[in-house]
């Protein structure tokens, strides 16, 4: 699986997909000064942001899936941490600090080479706001949650985790691998 390259960003040359001498897989390789442009999954970090038995949601502004609620999630950049990620994702979309309580969901997304990573959380004194990225945020309780307005399945299978959990108060981390959504998913 790769997404298309034209012309090498170091040097503006053409690009040939070819496997690297040592390598077993098609590279991106630059015709003119050789360097490897390698594709590799990409990690998606957000929070499931819990106030007082309630879970923060946002409504998305942007996008894929606008008018859809999402938990607040986007992708890593460099040099953060994924918590660090989670976090300012978090702050960017539901303007909320959290607190981190553990990692609680990890989806491998292997046809659309996407990691998603979500923390359980719990909002700094219940405050948050609406982000750039969102048209608004809510605090849901369960019988509240908009299953049929989620912007992906991550969300909503996240969501049912822990209102699943929540039942005997133990959550540990779920790893689970989803596979052949055709609909490409980005936060
Ligand atoms: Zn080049």
């Amino acid at each position: 699986m790769h997404i298309p390259i034209k012309f090498c960003s170091s040097c503006g040359g053409n690009i040939t997909l070819l496997i690297p001498e040592g390598d077993n897989r098609d590279r991106h390789v630059c015709d003119d000064c050789s360097t490897i442009h390698y594709q590799n999954p990409r990690i998606i970090a957000g929070t499931l942001p819990v106030y007082e038995g309630k879970v923060l949601l946002c409504r998305r502004a942007i996008e894929p899936r606008v008018g859809f609620w999402t938990l607040p999630a986007g992708f890593m950049e460099n040099g953060e941490t994924t918590q660090q990620a989670a976090q300012r994702e978090t702050w960017e979309e539901a303007e909320a600090k959290i607190d981190i309580d553990g990692l609680y969901t990890l989806y491998d997304l292997p046809h659309i080479s996407q990691v998603y990573m979500f923390y359980r959380g719990t909002v700094v004194d219940g405050k948050f706001g609406v982000g750039q990225e969102s048209l608004e945020s809510q605090l849901f309780s369960e019988d509240e949650i908009p299953w049929a307005e989620l912007a992906f399945p991550t969300i909503g299978l996240t969501l049912k985790r822990y209102f699943n959990d929540r039942k005997t108060g133990i959550f540990e981390t779920h790893i689970e691998t989803i596979q052949g959504f055709k609909r490409k998913i980005e936060p």
